[in-house]
């Protein structure tokens, strides 16, 4: 019987081991598509910078290093166990990268998908009625559960109407609401072939079966349909298995993350499909008679700039402009520029 690892056997990386992850690591790290645009892209950009950023710090950072090390470990060939902690550590880190690049596309595209923890959240509070409560001089809030036939009624509706992040809902309600192409269909096709599911079945079987560096396990035999404990010294992963699909997946997360980068920075924000082809601009003008200048969406200017006379300077109220620049836009940032133009009238 083998003695487990100690402390030190399962963290200590050895000097050839942590120099050669290190040229890994190097060779792998990526700056990511920026550009001087990125100034003046969308209003969106302010929704999806911070967190695209922490995609590609993810990237370079915590999933990488550990990449290097387990890639390390193997190509020296270090003890099965110590190298069965650094495949976990990595399969978790890969599987857990494309949920956090969803959770970023669903508040980036405005889906409305909820994570699994939101929606059981939201279901459980809406089985109970918040009341006011007198006490003292002021009210505190009670909540109250529903009647068990409400409860049930609501937990129903919820669940088929509150829909979850995942790979196939992501993909569902991009299409189905965007006019899909370029970058942001590139990204898709690198979604839909992202391979992760062979390391989810993996996951599955470590976090409820059995560690990775295991050499006695429980193992069920499909044809008898009975347990039995299955030994296998040499440890139940055979990592070159993986190899080809650890090296595939950091690739596609690469280029998830870089035509994220391009789709926000060159802001390539889709239009939605009832207004596909449809090209938006937006004018910058000089108001003739305050002389500020402000930018009117090309839809209160006509084609020609023939209402250039009569277009109203939200600055100073008086009528008449003279147009300076077209530039195009996007249809969401095209809506904001007409809600900012109009609001300026509102009382
Ligand atoms: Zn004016």
């Amino acid at each position: 019987m083998q003695e487990p690892l100690s402390f030190r056997e399962l963290m200590y990386i050895d000097a050839k081991v942590l120099s050669y992850a290190e040229d890994i690591h190097n060779k792998h790290y990526r700056s990511f598509f920026t550009d001087e645009k990125a100034k003046n892209a969308s209003n969106m950009m302010f929704i999806a910078y911070p967190l695209m950023i922490e995609t590609e710090k993810y990237y370079n950072g915590e999933l990488l290093s550990t990449y290097a090390v387990f890639k390390a470990m193997r190509e020296l060939g270090e003890n099965y166990r110590v190298t069965a902690y650094y495949f976990e550590n990595l399969i978790i880190r890969i599987i857990s990268f494309w949920d956090y690049l969803y959770q970023f596309l669903n508040m980036y595209f405005d889906l409305k998908l909820y994570d699994f923890r939101a929606k059981k959240r939201i279901i459980e509070i809406s089985g109970y009625t918040p009341e006011f409560v007198s006490e003292g001089r002021g009210q505190r809030v009670e909540f109250k559960p529903k009647s068990n036939e409400e409860q049930k009624k609501i937990r129903k509706d919820l669940n088929k109407k509150l829909n979850t992040i995942n790979k196939s809902n992501i993909l569902k309600y991009i299409t189905g609401i965007y006019e899909v192409k370029g970058n942001l269909k590139d990204l898709l096709q690198i979604i839909v072939n992202n391979n992760v599911g062979v390391f989810q079945e993996v996951r599955n079987e470590i976090i409820h079966q059995r560690p990775a560096g295991a050499n006695f396990t429980v193992n069920f035999n499909e044809m008898l349909l009975n347990y039995s404990v299955l030994i296998n010294n040499s440890g139940w992963i055979e990592f070159e298995r993986y190899d080809a699909d650890i090296e595939r997946c950091m690739d596609l997360i690469g280029k998830s993350i870089q035509k994220v980068h391009e789709i926000v920075h060159l802001n390539e924000y889709p239009n939605r499909i009832q207004h596909a082809g449809i090209e938006y601009f937006v004018k910058e003008v000089t108001c003739i008679s305050c002389n500020k200048v402000f930018i009117a969406p090309s839809l209160l200017l006509g084609d020609k700039d023939e209402f250039a006379k009569v277009v109203i300077c939200p600055l100073c109220g008086e009528v008449g402009c003279k147009v300076n620049k077209t530039f195009k836009t996007t249809e969401v940032d095209y809506g904001t520029y007409l809600g900012n133009y109009l609001s300026a009238f509102e009382e």
